[in-house]
């Protein structure tokens, strides 16, 4: 895992914001910009452009990480946590971002802080999840983790998504939460473009290993 000291930071004012998205009414996004790169074109890239906060694709892939957010944290859920049910990391950023360790380590101690008080959080990523989220007298076990998985193709994650994790350690790392977590875990399977994949045996076993894990997760729900 890359450690990197000279990622540059920013000061922000608020953190915690209501999303208006059903799943999750509330979101935070603890860096600005994505080094996944994602080529689709990512929807977050474009609106900072839009915005004027990001100027160019490089800019975007260079992410910062915003150094005061445990701070605001601490100042914000008091305030909000009545009103809470879940906060999304996040909408605007991956909080596992593939090796970038400065990035995960801040999102795990965001979450940590936030399952002090209770409050559930839902992540999504291309990254990996580290083994840490496992601690379920650290974390909580109401957590939800999720891997969104465009298509299962190396090639086309590697056109597409050039700088996220390959597919097979993200499901490996999914899989391992899943087999000691008790917490909900899902993968998203969206895919955005047809085009003709050729499957791999390899790859043809990572579908299997989906399909087997989303039968689980439908069986898990329908027991609560
Ligand atoms: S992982 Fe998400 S936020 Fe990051 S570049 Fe890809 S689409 Fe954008």
């Amino acid at each position: 895992m890359i450690y990197n000291k000279d990622m540059q930071k920013i000061k922000r004012k608020s953190l915690l914001y209501k999303s208006g998205v059903e799943y999750a009414d509330y979101g935070l996004n603890h860096a600005e910009g994505c080094s996944h790169g994602c080529t689709y074109p990512c929807y977050a890239m474009m609106m900072k452009k839009r915005c004027g906060i990001i100027n160019t694709y490089k800019e975007w892939r260079t992410p910062k990480i915003v150094s005061n957010a445990l701070e605001l944290l601490e100042k914000e859920i008091p305030k909000y946590k009545d009103d809470i049910k879940y906060v999304f990391l996040c909408f605007a950023t991956d909080p596992f971002m593939y090796q970038q360790k400065e990035i995960g380590d801040l999102s795990l101690k965001i979450i940590k802080r936030l399952n002090q008080d209770e409050l559930k959080s839902i992540c999504i990523s291309k990254g990996v999840y580290p083994k840490e989220l496992a601690k379920k007298d650290v974390y909580g076990y109401k957590n939800e983790y999720g891997s969104t998985i465009v298509s299962i193709s190396e090639s086309f994650r590697k056109k597409h998504e050039p700088f996220a994790a390959p597919i097979k350690e993200r499901i490996k790392a999914l899989k391992y939460l899943h087999d000691l977590y008790f917490g909900r875990l899902g993968q998203s399977v969206d895919p955005i473009k047809q085009e003709r994949i050729i499957l791999s045996e390899a790859e043809q076993e990572a579908i299997e290993e989906l399909k087997k894990e989303k039968l689980k997760e439908e069986v898990k729900k329908n027991d609560k």
